[in-house]
């Protein structure tokens, strides 16, 4: 199936093996953790001993536990009061997800952790500077935002971690992350995760590291196993009505979809609700609390379907998710591995389907060749492939020209109609003319979104950033 890997003898490795904390080990056991993934096999017994680490992991092998333990036994056993580890990770979500993990593993121990991220308020993050937590979690550009100010130091940083590295430089982080690398003691040990290696992370690596542990290069980019993999040929206008169809055939119970924009995506949303489905959608226009709360809304069961772009694709962990749906199919084929990642994570399995538009074929191949295999192509039976579609996404480029300009020429002509009443002395009302002629018709697609009409706050977990001090109590699960 998948191209083939270079057989590995892989010891049998426990978690109590890697001389881990007893306060740690119990967390693991609790967390229902049996043994060690590959990357934690690998990376921990490295970090423990001191050592900077480069690993190059798919997404869903672990990461987050790999570098969060050896940091966490480290700092068991030592004074409070100052920030001795920064985690960098590209997005709020993963920042999130980082703070929950590491509130999972910490809670035998006296090691506090906070999370600063874009979108929400300063306060409590200062708090978080100031009351000194061992472990930061943060976002490249806040936490920039908050170095600028006198309480924020990084001065006793004593662990680095990169997380996602080449997302960020993806989201155009890296002049970020060179910046906050001069806060940062260059004595230091430095964990660094990405799950590609493009030239300029390679060269980031070559100035942030010192003789790395180099780990799993070789499996760079292929998907978590256990996903099974389809592609749905349909063309472009189709594809709402036949993710529909899928899920009311019951083809899958719930979905994270992945549309190519944001527009897309509110627009698939939309016309799911439309049909009765239940969804929430989440992307760069939403704020926090309506991302945090579609996420949870999705993790908990109230929503079917969770639609997304691809900004969030990483790092979003949902325990079992059994389907992924790309709506759309990903540009670049590293997104495409990320994406499907998000499925068959750690243990689970799951189903990744690919809507591809004879317009995409060309992206497709161009994924299959990075994977190392044809994907199989599905259709389903009675779906009729030939309708004329009822759902567009998108008006095409040229009706939403030619709407443009017919509006303009209207408030055109009104200007002028008031002008020359004005000029008339006000005195006879102007020629009657239609105020605004009926819209374009047809798609029935309007310009803009009503921002979040249905905005139920609804919020637990991570949220508020974060404050100091010793978060939680007892563990989550
Ligand atoms: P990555 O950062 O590599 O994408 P994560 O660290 O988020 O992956 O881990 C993916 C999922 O696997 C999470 O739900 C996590 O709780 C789970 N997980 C991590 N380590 C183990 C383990 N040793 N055994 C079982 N599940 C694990
Ligand atoms: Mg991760």
């Amino acid at each position: 199936m998948h191209r083939p890997l270079r057989p590995r003898i892989v010891p049998l490795t426990t978690f109590a093996s890697l001389d881990l904390h007893p306060g740690l080990l119990k967390a693991i056991k609790e967390l229902g953790f049996a043994r060690p993934t590959p990357i934690q096999t690998d990376a921990i017994p490295h970090a423990m001993a001191g050592r900077d680490v480069l690993a190059c992991a798919q997404t869903g092998s672990g990461k987050t536990a790999a570098f969060l333990l050896p940091i966490l036994h480290k700092l068991i056993d030592r004074p409070r009061g100052t920030i001795r580890a920064l985690v960098v990770t590209p997005t709020r979500e993963l920042a999130a997800q980082i703070l929950e993990d590491l509130e999972d593993l910490a809670v035998h121990t006296p090691v506090t952790g906070a999370s600063v991220f874009g979108g929400v308020g300063m306060g409590p993050q200062e708090r978080a500077f100031r009351s000194g937590v061992d472990v930061m979690i943060a976002t490249p550009g806040r936490l920039l935002d908050h170095l600028k100010a006198p309480y924020a130091s990084l001065d006793k940083v004593e662990y680095l971690v990169l997380d996602e590295a080449d997302r960020m430089l993806d989201m155009g982080f890296l002049p970020e992350i060179k910046k906050i690398l001069r806060y940062v003691p260059t004595k230091r040990q430095t964990l660094f995760f990405s799950a590609t290696m493009p030239g300029p992370i390679l060269a980031l690596t070559r100035d942030m590291l010192q003789n790395p542990a180099s780990i799993n290069l070789e499996r760079q980019s292929t998907p978590a196993t256990g996903i099974t993999q389809a592609v749905y040929p349909v063309a472009q206008e189709l594809k709402a009505s036949l993710f529909l169809t899928l899920l009311q055939r019951g083809e899958m119970e719930e979905a994270l979809v992945f549309t190519r924009t944001k527009h897309r995506a509110d627009r698939l949303f939309k016309f799911l609700v439309k049909n009765g489905i239940t969804a929430e959608r989440i992307h760069g226009n939403r704020s926090q609390p309506q991302r945090t709360q579609a996420l949870a809304g999705f993790k908990n069961g109230t929503y079917r379907v969770l639609v997304a772009t691809d900004i969030v694709a990483r790092g979003i962990d949902i325990t079992e998710l059994g389907h992924v749906v790309n709506f759309d199919v990903p540009m670049a084929p590293a997104d495409y591995v990320h994406r499907i990642g998000r499925t068959a994570r750690a243990a689970a399995t799951g189903d990744a389907f690919t809507f591809v538009s004879r317009e995409e074929e060309g992206e497709l191949r161009d994924i299959e060749k990075v994977i190392g295999r044809r994907l199989p192509r599905v259709t389903i039976p009675d779906f009729d492939y030939s309708a004329k579609a009822d759902t567009q996404l998108e008006v095409p480029i040229a009706e939403r020209i030619a709407a443009i300009r017919k509006q303009k020429a209207e408030e055109r002509a009104r200007a002028k109609a008031k002008a020359d009443r004005k000029a008339a002395g006000g005195g006879s009302p102007a020629p009657s003319r239609p105020a605004r002629p009926a819209s374009h018709g047809g798609s029935g697609t309007t310009a803009g979104s009503k921002p979040g009409s249905s905005q139920r706050r609804r919020r637990r977990g991570p949220g508020g950033g974060g404050g100091g001090g010793r978060p939680g109590g007892t563990p989550s699960k």
